[in-house]
């Protein structure tokens, strides 16, 4: 069931002239964690706080639970749209303890406040600490009251800007799994921005791509990685490789060797082949595969990466396990297991 639905919406503050979100539309499912993604200035803040209302949209309008929230001119301020937000920097009051951090947004809403806000704060793993004040905790425990604070009404949509921005990588990879059980466990619907591929690919049931205002894909973590639409999301998750190739009846001829594959009867003139480092097979064996002469190998802990070169200087990046170690200039012979082909 959808939750929330943006139709063509667009954006553009006064006295710029780029569009910040430029027409923009996609739904979210309830109970999906879809996180946004895309280099810095693509929209991402801008997206949520036209959620939230704390923008206006040029046009489009912008519905939830059912409800348009905004179209034209006609607009539910932000206090009464039923959305919950966690920002970057968690904004909880110094000045109060844990359980009057949460409380603070319920009071009027709901019979029980105490109650409510003492449940969520277990629920997200605090309940040792309610008379406990922000400072007293760890940046993913303050992290874990800003999400208890935001969920507590029990919004229509969840929504966090940069919430894994300012813990470090190991205390990270921690929270975005405990937080995202929780969002899990209360069933929830959450957006989150971030510019991190990592805490996307990990964390989101979904995934929307943004390039200077465009949505460039939504799709699942492994679509989008493995199927991106075109080459800004392609590169955008990590580095791939992009080789010229002749089509023949049963493959693709390429600098570094042929590649025997069916697709190549679709194609008459030169194509490019796709693929991203880990979809190569590094062989111990020189037959029927592909190879080049090793110019460099970077050493990653649990792999390495090598870089390697066809007769005509065209280098490719192919991933190898860390503990075989290759002299220079070795020949590497390798089978590529799965690539796109794009037309030229
Ligand atoms: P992101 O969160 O992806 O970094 P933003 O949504 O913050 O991107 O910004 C999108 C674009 O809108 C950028 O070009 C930015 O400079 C511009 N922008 C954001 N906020 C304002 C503002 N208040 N006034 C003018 N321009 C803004
Ligand atoms: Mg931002």
């Amino acid at each position: 069931m959808t939750i929330l639905e943006l139709h063509r919406v667009h954006k553009k503050y006064l006295q710029t002239d780029q569009f910040a979100v430029n027409d923009v539309s996609f739904q979210v499912d309830k109970g999906e964690i879809l996180s946004l993604v895309g280099e810095s200035g693509s929209g991402k803040t801008t997206l949520l706080r036209l959620i939230a209302g704390l923008e206006h949209p040029d046009s489009g309008y912008i519905s939830l639970a059912g409800q348009k929230i905004v179209e034209g001119k006609k607009s539910v301020p932000a206090n009464k749209r039923n959305v919950g937000m966690v920002f970057q920097d968690y904004a909880l009051f110094p000045h109060l303890t844990l359980l009057d951090n949460v409380k603070f947004g319920l009071k009027g809403k709901v019979s029980d406040p105490d109650k409510l806000a003492k449940d969520t704060l277990s629920l997200v793993g605090l309940s040792e600490n309610f008379s406990k004040y922000p400072h007293q905790l760890s940046g993913g425990q303050q992290q874990r009251v800003a999400l208890a604070r935001a969920i507590a009404p029990s919004p229509s949509i969840l929504l966090m800007d940069e919430p894994f921005s300012n813990l470090d990588t190991i205390l990270k990879d921690q929270v975005r799994e405990e937080i995202r059980q929780i969002i899990k466990n209360t069933g929830v619907t959450a957006i989150f921005v971030t510019h991190d591929t990592r805490d996307a690919l990990s964390t989101s049931d979904r995934i929307a791509i943004l390039h200077k205002g465009y949505l460039q894909q939504i799709d699942t973590p492994r679509n989008l990685y493995e199927f991106p639409v075109n080459g800004y999301v392609a590169n955008f998750f990590g580095r791939r490789n992009e080789l010229l190739a002749t089509p023949t009846k049963e493959g693709f001829y390429s600098g570094f060797g042929f590649i025997p594959d069916e697709r190549s009867r679709l194609f008459y003139s030169q194509v490019r082949l796709c693929f991203r480092p880990e979809n190569v097979r590094v062989e111990k064996t020189d037959q029927q595969s592909m190879c080049g002469k090793l110019l460099k190998s970077t050493y990653f802990g649990d792999h390495q990466l090598l870089k390697i070169q066809d007769e005509e200087g065209k280098t490719i990046k192919v991933r190898a396990n860390a503990h075989t170690i290759f002299e220079r200039d070795a020949l590497i012979f390798f089978t590529v297991k799965q690539f796109q082909v794009e037309e030229i």
